[in-house]
């Protein structure tokens, strides 16, 4: 059996906002009891709309938000407790994040030879020629050239932006990869070769990676397993055959749905009707309950738990209780 390279239970991450007119203030659930594990070594994607808490996750785990409550375990370390510099430093040696937007998060006044350098610079005791020589390892790795080290990122296009992104994510060579949508903001044509490059990379360094997505045909190219999210909670989870090929949770149905290569002709089709409500709004009972086409009364005042179908697939749905 693969251990779990991370462990997330009962995770709750809020945000406040004003009640009413008077100022008072509620707390908005972006994440809502969240378990989740990872298993050392393999592509977990997390798959649902914007807006249902994929970033808020990432962020959470990557300690750039604050979580409510909950465990995140790595390598059985629980990450939301630590707090000296020392501990925060050997975190971000292990877990990196690559994020939508290449362009936002590469430094525009810096050279590239300059951002690839500076984790090293300031996370190890490392010459200068030993620092210079992992920034070239690192840099053709990820496809590029040595000459574009001199350069400024305003210089390259969104895929080699992105490249340099990926390049810098690897520079300490980390065991765990978030990758926030790492594609959606390319053109289609370089999509592809991003994704072909973090399953090479994935390989050559044996990472973990926690792939956040809404394409479920760039999940489909590229996870192990998948997580479906809504409004912050997994409804469903599974090995990739078990999500594509025996979906059970009626909004799985209807993402797949919503891709027509992706769902053959005699399965089951659901449209998406309406919005996903505001976390504001929060629906009681089962949150997919004022979307869902089997709705029942039970449906609206309580939350279904997790029905397991084999050791790797679960979902939560009323529809399969006895
Ligand atoms: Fe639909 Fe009810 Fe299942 Fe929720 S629990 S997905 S509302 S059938």
């Amino acid at each position: 059996m693969t251990e779990n390279f991370a462990e997330i239970k009962n995770l709750n991450v809020t945000y406040q906002t004003k009640k009413n007119v008077f100022g008072e203030l509620q707390n908005i659930y972006a994440v809502n009891n969240l378990s989740l594990e990872i298993k050392k070594g393999e592509i977990l994607a997390i798959a649902g709309e914007s807006g249902c808490g994929k970033s808020t996750l990432a962020k959470a785990i990557m300690k750039l938000i604050d979580a409510k409550s909950g465990e995140i375990l790595i390598n059985g370390e629980n990450v939301l407790t630590l707090k000296s510099r020392t501990d925060l430093k050997n975190f971000y040696q292990k877990v990196q994040i690559i994020f939508q937007n290449p362009y936002s998060s590469l430094n525009p006044k810096m050279k590239i030879g300059k951002i690839l350098a500076e984790p090293l610079e300031i996370n190890t005791k490392l010459s200068k020629e030993e620092i210079n020589k992992i920034v070239e390892e690192k840099i053709l790795k990820v496809g590029l050239d040595k000459s574009c080290l001199n350069n400024y990122p305003h210089e390259f296009s969104g895929g080699q932006r992105q490249r340099i992104a990926i390049a810098r994510s690897l520079i300490l060579n980390p065991e765990f990869i978030i990758a926030d949508e790492p594609v959606s903001a390319l053109d289609v044509s370089i999509q592809a070769q991003i994704i072909n490059l973090l399953k090479e990379l994935k390989e050559d360094f044996n990472l973990t990676f926690l792939f956040i997505s809404h394409d479920l045909s760039v999940i489909k190219y590229l996870a192990d397993r998948i997580a479906v999210m809504y409004l912050g909670e997994i409804v469903e989870i599974g090995e990739k055959e078990e999500i594509f090929n025996t979906p059970k949770h009626p909004y799985t149905k209807a993402l797949l749905s919503s891709v027509p290569e992706l769902i053959s002709t005699n399965k089951e089709k659901i449209k998406l009707k309406g919005e996903l409500p505001s976390p504001e709004n929060l629906p009681k009972g089962c949150k997919f309950h004022t979307r869902c086409p089997y709705v029942k009364e039970k449906c609206k005042t309580e939350c279904p738990d997790n029905i397991n179908f084999s050791k790797t697939h679960r979902c939560k749905c009323f529809l399969y209780y006895n």
